[in-house]
């Protein structure tokens, strides 16, 4: 946030002080312009409508075609998400600057995206994140561009259990003064069905399996090292763990052996351990209702098609304030829309917490709007 500028010498003069002198200072005056140049190449890349802003202390650059109710929400998540991470495990932050880029659908389906339908990615080369979703999908790939960054901090390649472990471990967490307390979620009942069944990996196998295994069966794997990860927590080891595992990285680049010094135990006998914890666990019934996407307007069916007769207070279109009592609707994310049904079930499709393409009349001119979408209220 650029008016973080204001007071940046402090934290940079003491960061200079702890990583030893001007060398440090210059580093940190030079991502700042690094910063403004990356703001500068990715509105000219993705063209009007993009705003840029710049978090100077956390090194994140926002390029966004979100509103500014939106954008201040989105930036005041993961500020506080950053900073809880880093209060949850022991990392460096960001020796570079992480470009956080919130696109509109059309734009974002222009890009190369990693798998078809996903809602979010984030490219190591590039450091660079892409989103159209502000939920969960956000929250896991800045796990990743955080743990990228303290990875190279200590010169190390973490194996695909941890990286994904502590991605969908945070990405369903709440923030909290100590850090980051991870929520029980759907992933659970994947990893209770393998245990019933009895085809969960042993832990030892998955903490030292390579990418591509991992990938062949995703649904599990992921699920599973999610609730390895939640079961260090659960004990209160996770940063334990981890401190030990990157100091020990060279001897053990698994981190099995860390595993089973924070827990005190061989992995033989942890794994019938956790798989008996897991099994007491229970999926919270929050969990299974289904995230339907709000936007807060009323409309109503008129002869032109479907109109805008007012707003919710609070809601995601009253928040961004770019749709107007009177605008018709004709278009949702280029969909077209003939009656209020069309309009109901195109926002339920798009899901919570998405970035939407909207096309209206209003006095007779046609309007793109970029319209993100809430939750619903917590029941
Ligand atoms: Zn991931």
């Amino acid at each position: 946030m650029e008016h973080l500028r204001l007071n940046r010498a402090f934290p940079v003069v003491l960061a200079a002080a702890l990583a030893g002198g001007p060398a440090a200072a210059r580093a940190a005056t030079d991502l700042g312009a690094q910063a403004r140049q990356i703001a500068r190449h990715q509105v000219e890349k993705f063209g009007k409508g993009y705003a840029t802003r710049i978090d100077h202390n956390r090194h994140i650059v926002y390029v966004s075609a979100l509103d500014d109710g939106h954008l201040r929400e989105t930036i005041q998540l993961l500020s506080s998400f950053t900073d809880a991470y880093r209060r949850a495990l022991p990392s460096t932050r960001p020796a570079w600057n992480v470009t956080v880029v919130l696109p509109t659908v059309d734009d974002y389906k222009k890009l190369p995206l990693p798998f078809p339908d996903c809602a979010g990615f984030y490219n190591p080369a590039g450091r660079r994140l892409v989103a159209i979703d502000r939920g969960r999908t956000l929250l896991h790939e800045f796990v990743h561009a955080l743990h990228h960054a303290d990875m190279a901090a200590s010169r190390q390649v973490h194996p695909i259990w941890v990286s994904e472990g502590l991605a969908t471990l945070f990405e369903a967490s709440r923030i909290t003064p100590s850090g980051l307390k991870p929520q029980l979620d759907r992933r659970l009942v994947t990893v209770q069905r393998a245990v019933r069944a009895k085809k969960a990996f042993p832990l030892k196998r998955l903490l030292t399996m390579g990418r591509s295994p991992f990938m062949t069966d995703a649904a599990l794997a992921y699920a599973q090292a999610r609730y390895v990860m939640y079961y260090l927590h659960d004990r209160g080891h996770l940063a334990g763990w981890y401190r030990r595992y990157k100091a020990t990285f060279t001897h053990d680049p698994n981190g099995l052996k860390a595993f089973e010094a924070a827990l005190v135990s061989r992995v033989f006998l942890i794994d019938p351990a956790w798989q008996k914890w897991v099994l007491t666990l229970r999926v919270p019934s929050s969990e299974y209702r289904t995230h339907e996407g709000r936007l807060g307007l009323r409309v109503q069916k008129v002869s032109q098609g479907v109109q805008v007769v007012g707003m919710v207070p609070g809601s995601a279109a009253k928040v961004a304030g770019r749709i107007r009592v009177g605008d018709l609707i004709e278009k949702f994310n280029n969909r077209v829309i003939r009656n209020t049904g069309d309009f109901v079930s195109a926002i339920r499709q798009a899901g919570a917490m998405q970035t939407v393409t909207i096309q209206v009349l209003r006095h007779g001119r046609r309007l793109a709007v970029i319209q993100p979408l809430g939750a619903p209220p917590a029941r």
